[in-house]
């Protein structure tokens, strides 16, 4: 079926009446009002009024919304505060000082607890280190740290002093490390010797050796000693110790920077997906009352909850829900610096159940791994602590949303399946789980206050089951303001495609694909680039993939166009198989028919092609455009955002081996 927009569309869309939220979950949940769309709307954009609440400000706003430069919107305009004031402080100032802040669980099985106190001497005296070493307000700090108590601690100890910081994700390579911060000028660097591997010790510093010799500017680093005697630790000019600077500063304290709500908070440049990583700058006032507010009436979090979100911290997901919002509530937040498969395939499920976790929030990518390693592993723990489980960075295929929700939840947690983005800054799109009722494998409503719309190439609104482009309409606190790059990209990046200036109308868009069904639920079909046009209809690429993924037997799948003189484009399906099991004969019958009745045959994938792995950046998304290089037989693009670079050599001769 062809829908109005010229989307391919089948019936790939879960439709029909949303699961309830389980009972016992809605008694307690932190919003259960049902009119509270209804009053945000009516409220607009003082609403947001409720989110600014949460956090405790030096000096209160004068105006909610100023909108008179779009899209450069300005949010809570007079207020002043201190993100880490209000993440640390005002907790202690509320008799919470030996509440575990966080929780931290090393690589080696190491575990360390930081109570709030705990958290605000090492802050302050870091903070105080930063100084001397002559960091002001508005300098740029880089941090490139693994998942270690040293990245939180800096950045609290930025945000106090007013310094933006820009984390480099640990994982990337000394030339991304340089381009970052000669981008954002950045003359500060907190990063560390090393960190484990899988057991062994890996050299992060040698990294950081060669981006210093390619930035034009003097660098003061502070290198934290992560592997002890493993590897030397040895300073060279302008590099000093973490360790003996704590020291130098011991028991200093640092008045916290009163900041303007507009300030900078930090800069964080995108995961890089497709291929061009963008300065996304956030604010103070706006990002933290959007983080905290979305904390506590989506992911549900209460101050007395052990809290876990198991991403990255050098990715937005972990600024926003591992440190800034968590920390804001005042809960204890888990802090894991390993992998889910090591030592064993249990990892995860064995700190959930010593540290009695609350709430888990993951993305599908490991959701997917849980489910082709088998529910064994789950099992040997007692998860029934868990109480709300989220899910986030791509679509999450209904299949591994009920394993989730089945072997991790009990059927007792409910599923928030949220979208959002670096540039958002924070949760968009999300059921509220004491609210809503949730469909597998479909986000839901934008959240209260937030205007999603799904449009046209003409910008309309698009039917229910329709097809077409996820746009903002109104803007809301955690947004962007702006791109370190510049105002022009920033416009010409996300606003033009849907503005008219001219009229006055500006409209955010996301770059994503999506429908919107009659309960005004969004399903997000991925990135509007990794759309194929198949004889002139559009197929999301997402969409095709749920649905083999959806097929027995397969784990994960990438689809990707192939474009030949002969047949046009075709679909090339490149997919792992559950438990590693042989792929056979019946496992792709099942593919081409779990794709034929799902959307149509015109999405059968002329060649499927089975891989171990498939290729993913660092944080977990499946890198397309490279499997569009193998499956055009072009040389490929860019593999530095790759996790595991040597899977991409074993498909191409796959590839080879099937033509
Ligand atoms: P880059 O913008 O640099 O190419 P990226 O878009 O992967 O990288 P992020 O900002 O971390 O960087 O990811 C946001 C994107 O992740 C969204 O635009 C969307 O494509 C996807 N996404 C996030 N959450 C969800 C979700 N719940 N459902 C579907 N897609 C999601
Ligand atoms: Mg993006």
């Amino acid at each position: 079926m062809v829908d109005r927009n010229g989307w391919e569309r089948g019936r790939s869309v879960p439709t029909g009446s949303p699961r309830e939220p389980p009972e016992a979950f809605v008694e307690q949940a932190n919003v259960t009002d049902e009119g509270i769309y209804e009053a945000f709307d009516e409220e607009w954009p003082n609403c947001w009024e409720r989110a600014a609440d949460l956090l405790s400000w030096d000096r209160s706003y004068g105006t909610v919304l100023e909108d008179d430069e779009p899209p450069h919107y300005r949010w809570f305009t007079g207020g002043r505060l201190n993100a880490a004031y209000n993440c640390i402080d005002r907790h202690l100032e509320a008799g919470r000082k030996t509440h575990a802040a966080i929780r931290w669980e090393g690589k080696q099985g190491e575990r360390e607890t930081y109570t709030y106190r705990d958290l605000y001497v090492a802050v302050n005296e870091f903070a105080a280190a930063l100084r001397d070493l002559g960091v002001g307000e508005d300098d740029v700090v880089t941090l490139y740290l693994p998942m270690i108590p040293e990245l939180p601690i800096a950045m609290l100890a930025c945000a106090r002093i007013g310094a933006p910081h820009s984390v480099v994700f640990a994982g990337l390579s000394a030339d991304a490390l340089a381009t970052r911060m000669d981008a954002a000028d950045s003359e500060y660097l907190v990063t560390c010797d090393g960190y484990y591997r899988r057991g062994d010790a890996f050299n992060q510093k040698s990294k950081v050796d060669n981006a210093r010799l390619a930035l034009e500017h003097d660098v003061e680093t502070v290198v934290v000693d992560r592997l002890g005697d493993e590897l030397p630790h040895v300073l060279g000019d302008d590099e000093w110790d973490y360790h003996d600077l704590r020291e130098e500063f011991a028991g200093e304290e640092v008045e916290p920077v009163s900041r303007d709500a507009e300030d900078m908070l930090f800069l964080m440049y995108t995961s890089g997906t497709t291929g061009e990583p963008k300065g996304v700058v956030h604010t103070t006032g706006g990002y933290l009352a959007h983080v905290a507010w979305t904390s506590n009436a989506v992911l549900d979090v209460e101050a007395e909850d052990t809290y876990w979100c198991a991403a990255d911290i050098g990715w937005i997901t972990g600024h926003s829900y591992i440190v800034y919002g968590p920390l804001a509530l005042g809960t204890t937040t888990v802090m894991y610096e390993g992998t889910p498969d090591y030592p064993d395939r249990d990892r995860l499920w064995e700190i959930v159940d010593r540290n009695a976790v609350d709430v888990f929030y993951t993305a599908p990518t490991a959701v997917r791994a849980f489910m082709k390693w088998g529910e064994e592993y789950p099992e040997r723990h007692d998860l029934s602590s868990l109480r709300l489980l989220g899910s986030v960075g791509e679509p999450i295929n209904p299949r591994a949303w009920e394993w989730y929700y089945e072997h991790i939840g009990d059927e007792r947690c409910p599923i928030v399946d949220t979208w959002w983005q670096t540039e958002t800054g924070a949760i968009m799109v999300s059921t509220l789980p004491g609210v809503d009722g949730m469909k597998p494998g479909v986000a839901g409503p934008g959240l209260p206050g937030i205007d999603v719309q799904v449009v046209d190439d003409d910008g309309d609104p698009v039917a229910p089951g329709q097809t077409g482009y996820l746009t903002v309409d109104r803007p809301w606190p955690g947004m962007a303001r702006t791109l370190y790059d510049g105002d022009d990209r920033f416009r010409s990046e996300y606003w033009e495609q849907f503005s008219d200036p001219d009229g006055d109308d500006w409209t955010y868009f996301s770059g994503d694909a999506a429908s919107i069904d009659e309960d005004g639920y969004v399903t997000v079909l991925g990135r509007v680039d990794d759309v194929i046009n198949v004889s002139g209809r559009r197929l999301s690429t997402m969409e095709i993939e749920g649905a083999v993924t959806d097929a027995d037997g397969v784990a994960e799948a990438a689809v990707v166009g192939r474009s030949s003189e002969t047949a046009g484009t075709e679909i090339y399906a490149y997919v792992s198989t559950e438990n590693d099991c042989d792929p056979d004969e019946d496992v792709r019958r099942a593919i081409e028919d779990a794709v034929e009745s799902t959307i149509g045959e015109i999405a059968v994938p002329a060649e499927i092609v089975f891989t171990p792995e498939l290729p993913k950046t660092r944080s977990g998304k499946i890198l397309r455009r490279l499997l569009e290089d193998v499956a055009n037989g072009e040389e490929l693009g860019d593999t530095s955002a790759l996790r595991n670079p040597e899977i991409v050599g074993e498909i191409q001769s796959e590839s080879g081996a099937v033509d």
